[in-house]
């Protein structure tokens, strides 16, 4: 669905990539594509503006973080600005404390209330409720029939008016809809109403008399992720005729633009609760904010690799050490320190893999092996304090003991040694020549 603006997203980040610093100029144009990706993909235009000022204002600001380099920051910044517009945490369905708890689906027709009211029926069957449908919708012919369907297949009852008793008044229905979930003890009622092509002052009224008889938990409003801009005139129009307490999205499937989807939130202040992708009773999915953001910004990878870096990287002990390697002082506690930290956000080879191309890596990341920097863990434990301190003081004897400790060779102690000693000696005469 968001595959375009997905693709644009991903290459103005990528743009960043290898830059050591941001300048401010650098932010603006960032900033500046990023806002033309979003408005191309139909995000409405206030939410495309307060977008940009957040991103361009944290970006700018003080928000230096030593564990992460600056695309990587302006990486993070765009998701968790993303997932604030559509919502922030995944919103659950409010039930009732005394069942049945009603749900009322409110939208356009052909938005795909119907299909939603037996996806959502099959779910909360899977979660172990006994749902019923309600027939409300007694506008579009076949509607009635298509519920009972849809019903069926999801293996849940449906509440309908008798047929040929004419049209029927669907808000009485709707009472008695709910009279029957008490008597059949259904703990949830998931009632459908009618739509019209456009927003409608008589759908209005009907869908307003529906819920103030039946008191609903949830109205959730059902919007079509496919019609454009349209999509948020609509959502203002229900939440101000009907009012909704949650949002819907179907349609992701297609491959419109979508992005007015992305603006409903924003604009109505009501959270995205679930979101149809099919058109099968399958199709549907509860909707978690973050996991729509990583999906738009294709870097699923690369925001875990964020993640797992902040919460690894402890950024006085790093500090530390870039001094002591410049200036030559660097232990082998420290590296041993460091190497944890790195190897605590999982195998070496997976965090090089998730990295944006690796691809091309993949023979060497296979060769990579974990079992060699085992050995060098368990070299380092096997010496005492004052040798990790000073390894000058690891003379033949010292070797000869760590390397029994910890189950090597003493040729094994003694590599590691001498390419410790190079490393650092080479470490302080990099840092000595770009005046570190
Ligand atoms: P209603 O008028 O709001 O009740 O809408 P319907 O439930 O009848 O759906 C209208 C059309 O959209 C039907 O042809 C559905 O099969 C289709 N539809 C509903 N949800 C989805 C979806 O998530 N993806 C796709 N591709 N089609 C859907």
């Amino acid at each position: 669905m968001f595959n375009t603006l997905s693709d644009r997203l991903t290459s103005v980040l990528q743009n960043l990539r290898g830059k050591g610093r941001l300048s401010e100029a650098d932010i603006d144009a960032t900033a500046r594509e990023i806002r033309v990706a979003l408005l191309e993909a139909d995000v409405a235009l206030p939410v495309v503006r307060t977008f940009i000022a957040k991103v361009k204002e944290r970006a700018k600001g003080a928000e230096v973080s030593q564990a992460l380099n600056p695309a990587q920051q302006v990486v993070k910044i765009v998701n968790e600005e993303l997932v604030g517009i559509l919502g922030g945490e995944t919103r659950r369905l409010n039930l009732a404390k005394n069942p049945p708890s009603v749900i009322m689906l409110a939208g356009l027709q052909g938005a795909g209330k119907t299909t939603l009211a037996g996806k959502l029926a099959k779910w909360l069957k899977g979660q172990g409720h006994t749902p019923i449908l309600v027939a409300c919708d007694l506008q579009r012919p076949n509607a009635v029939t298509q519920l009972q369907v849809v019903g069926e297949r999801a293996g849940v009852p449906v509440f309908a008016p008798e047929p040929g008793n004419g049209v029927g008044d669907p808000v009485d229905v709707a009472r008695k809809g709910i009279e029957e979930a008490k008597r059949a003890q259904h703990d949830i009622v998931v009632v459908d109403t009618a739509g019209r092509l456009g927003v409608d002052e008589e759908m209005m009224r009907q869908a307003v008399d529906i819920r103030a008889a039946v008191q609903p938990d949830e109205v959730l409003f059902v919007v079509d992720a496919m019609i454009g801009q349209d999509a948020v005139n609509t959502a203002t129009a229900f939440s101000e005729g009907v009012g909704f307490t949650g949002v819907v999205l179907t349609k992701l499937d297609g491959d419109a633009r979508g992005g007015a989807a992305l603006s409903v939130r924003e604009v109505t202040g009501q959270p995205i609760l679930f979101a149809s992708n099919g058109e099968k009773l399958e199709d549907f999915d509860v909707f978690h904010p973050d996991r729509m953001a990583s999906r738009i910004l294709g870097m699923g990878d690369m925001l875990t690799l964020i993640e797992q870096a902040e919460q690894a990287f402890d950024a006085d002990q790093a500090e530390a050490a870039a001094v002591k390697m410049g200036s030559g002082q660097l232990t082998l506690e420290d590296f041993l320190e460091q190497m944890l930290a790195l190897r605590k956000m999982g195998p070496i080879a997976n965090l090089l893999g998730m990295l944006p191309g690796a691809g091309q890596m993949k023979d060497q990341l296979a060769n990579l092996d974990e079992k060699h920097l085992d050995r060098v863990q368990a070299i380092i434990r096997g010496m005492t304090p004052a040798e990790r301190d000073d390894p000058k003081i690891i003379n033949a004897s010292r070797r000869l003991r760590i390397a029994n400790g910890s189950g090597v060779r003493v040729s094994d102690v003694n590599d590691l040694v001498n390419r410790f000693f190079e490393a650092r000696k080479m470490m302080s005469q990099m840092a000595g020549r770009f005046g570190l």
